[in-house]
Order: structure tokens, then sequence, then C-alpha cells
């Protein structure tokens, strides 16, 4: 089975071609545009696709080596994410379809994040089930009871700010680009994540919150540079280390109440956030300390990229569900619907 996946969610155009659920290409292309804007610009982003969409799909053929002619069907992503974004390469995957009349497959987004463990890849093997997926991603922070590929239950998420945008939150309250998230990290690996102390969240159950995580950062960081204006210069390292010191705490304290609650001591992340050093290292970690079995994507599976919605699309064919022409981009597309 030969799928072609396209993703356009949010500010990365991606496609990429499986046989069966080996890589054969995955090619993505980032939109450098919004860095100046400080965040993803929706009009903006939607036009990149809409020129990228077709110069990305022929390289990702030509570097797989196939002709569309051998494809068996056309998986793309139906949601979540920016409308505008979702809609070209919904469109474009539909036209692409019916153009070579084969499939069409349908992907949420959000369970690309976690079944792209079960692509095959070097250095990666897919959990058993029933395990315990963390998402934590630009816009999404959830614990997920993953039961069967399309049997999953949501036991907690944010009800506010997701882990990235905490982590791009903060790292543009310390002056640092868009995305911060990876620059926080890099300064981390340098400082002392005990030199700065910022409260951790009260939130019941398996619930996430990282907004007043941004606003305690905010108020400690304008008091300190009305003091001294070189504050964030001189402890930029120590800063970042403590935020993500933080964070990675409190996902954490979730991941083993969820462990107590289900008795699942597998735990697969995934979602941009996975990318993180920090987190990687918690989990590896806990394995020796609670006796957990983790599993860490790839870096190239952990931020958005079409990979993870081909191996979606590679199991919905084997399972038959398939998509038609009306079927329509869904901005706000739940994890189980
Ligand atoms: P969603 O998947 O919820 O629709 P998204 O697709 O925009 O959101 P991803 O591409 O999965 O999000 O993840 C992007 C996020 O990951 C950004 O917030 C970015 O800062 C963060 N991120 C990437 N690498 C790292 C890292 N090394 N440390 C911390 N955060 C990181
Ligand atoms: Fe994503």
């Amino acid at each position: 089975i030969y799928i072609l996946a396209i993703e356009s969610s949010c500010d990365d155009t991606s496609v990429a071609v499986l046989k069966n659920d080996t890589m054969l290409s995955n090619v993505v292309a980032s939109q450098k545009i919004h860095e100046e804007y400080g965040g993803v610009v929706p009009e903006l982003a939607s036009r990149a696709h809409q020129q990228n969409i077709v110069p990305i799909t022929s390289l990702a053929l030509a570097k797989a080596n196939i002709d569309k002619n051998q494809l068996s069907a056309i998986a793309f992503t139906r949601g979540p994410g920016l409308l505008g974004s979702l809609l070209v390469g919904t469109s474009f995957a539909k036209s692409l379809s019916l153009a070579l009349g084969i499939p069409l497959i349908e992907v949420n987004h959000m369970q690309a994040h976690i079944l792209a463990h079960f692509i095959r890849a070097e250095n990666m093997k897919p959990p058993s089930f029933p395990f315990l997926a963390l998402t934590i991603s630009g816009g999404h922070t959830q614990i997920v009871k993953v039961t069967n590929y399309f049997d999953m239950e949501i036991l907690g998420q944010t009800l506010d700010d997701a882990v990235g945008e905490a982590f791009d939150k903060s790292a543009k309250i310390l002056g640092l680009p868009y995305p911060g998230g990876p620059l926080i990290d890099k300064y981390a690996v340098s400082g002392n994540p005990y030199a700065f102390e910022f409260p951790i969240p009260k939130v019941k159950d398996l619930d996430f919150s990282f907004s007043g995580l941004k606003t305690s950062i905010l108020y400690f960081i304008q008091k300190q540079t009305t003091q001294n204006e070189n504050f964030i210069e001189e402890n930029l390292e120590d800063l970042c280390s403590s935020i993500q010191y933080t964070i990675i705490t409190i996902l954490m304290g979730k991941l083993k109440k969820a462990v107590k609650k289900t008795g699942i001591k597998r735990i697969a992340i995934g979602g941009g956030v996975s990318a993180n050093s920090g987190i990687r290292k918690a989990l590896k970690d806990a394995e020796k300390a609670l006796g957990w079995t983790t599993y860490v994507p790839n870096f190239e599976f952990c931020t958005d990229n079409a990979g993870m919605i081909g191996i979606v699309g590679y199991y919905k064919y084997k399972s038959g569900q398939f998509a038609g022409q009306e079927t329509s981009a869904k901005a706000r597309y739940h994890l189980t619907s």
C-alpha cells in the first residue's frame, strides 16, 4: 500500500509518501514569515500553504521515487487547526483523490501525534496496547488512554494554555523570538533549574493549567528588571532552566497520577514539545525510578509532519475507513469524534 499524506493544519506544509508503515519521504516546509510577527498569522499561513503544496508534493513523490499512479490512497489532516490552512490541504487532497481515482482518508491531527509511534523507523518501537499518551503541542495538552488504534479516551487536558504556548509565551517575556520553545530548551541545558522558583498550579484530577505560570513569570521579570535592567541577560540560562523545570514538574506530576489511576505504566509522548530534552530525560529517569516503559518519537515525528498523517492513513486504509468528497475541514475536531 502506498499512501500520500498531506499536513497543513498550522504553519508547516508537509507531504509524505509511505509504503505500508514505512516512510519513503517526509518533506516539511516551515514558514519563516511568522517569526517577524512573534506568532502564526493565519492569512499568511494559508497563502504560504497554497504556494508550497504543489512543489512539496512533487518533491515528496520524487524523493520516494514513486509515480503518482502507483498511489493507493490520499490521506490529509482534516483538523483541528487553522481553518484557512486546513482548507488548502483538504481541497488539494480531494482533487488529487478525484483525479487519480483513489480513495480519500481524513485524519485527526491529534490522533496522528499519538499514532506517530507506529511509524516503522530506526530507534522507535511501537507501544503495545493499552498505553497512556501525553500529547504536548502548540495547541493541546492531553493525557489520553489509548486502548487501540482508534479507541482513545481523554483522561485530562489543559483548561487554558497548552504546554507549547507556555514555552512560547515564557520565551516571549524573555525577549526570545518565536517559536521560543526550542530556545528555552537550548539555554536551559547550561542553567540551574533551582535558581528561581515558580508556583505549581493546583488543578483537579488529570487536568492542566499553564496560564498562571506565564503571569507569574511576567510579574517576576517586571519586578527584577526595574531593579536591574540587565536581569534577563545576566540570568537567561537559569531562567530558562527554571521555567523548563517547572513545566516538566507539572507534566510528570500529572503522569504519575494517571499511572496510579489506570495502572498503566506504558507512557508515549507526542506533539512538538516532546522534542524537549528535559522531558525526554525526565521520562528516562522515570523508567529506572518508577518502572515505567516510555516511548519517545524520533525528532522528525514530534513536530508537525505528514508522516504521522500517513501512518493513520495506513491503519484507516487497512480497516476500510474512507472519506467522501463532501468531507470538510474542521478547525475544532475532537480527538474521539
Ligand atoms: P497542535 O498539534 O496542538 O495543533 P501545533 O501543531 O502548532 O499544535 P506542534 O508542531 O506539534 O504544535 O508543536 C509546536 C510547539 O512545540 C511549539 O509551541 C514549540 O515551541 C514547541 N517545541 C518544539 N520544540 C521544543 C522544545 N525542544 N522544547 C520545548 N518546546 C518545543
Ligand atoms: Fe501538531
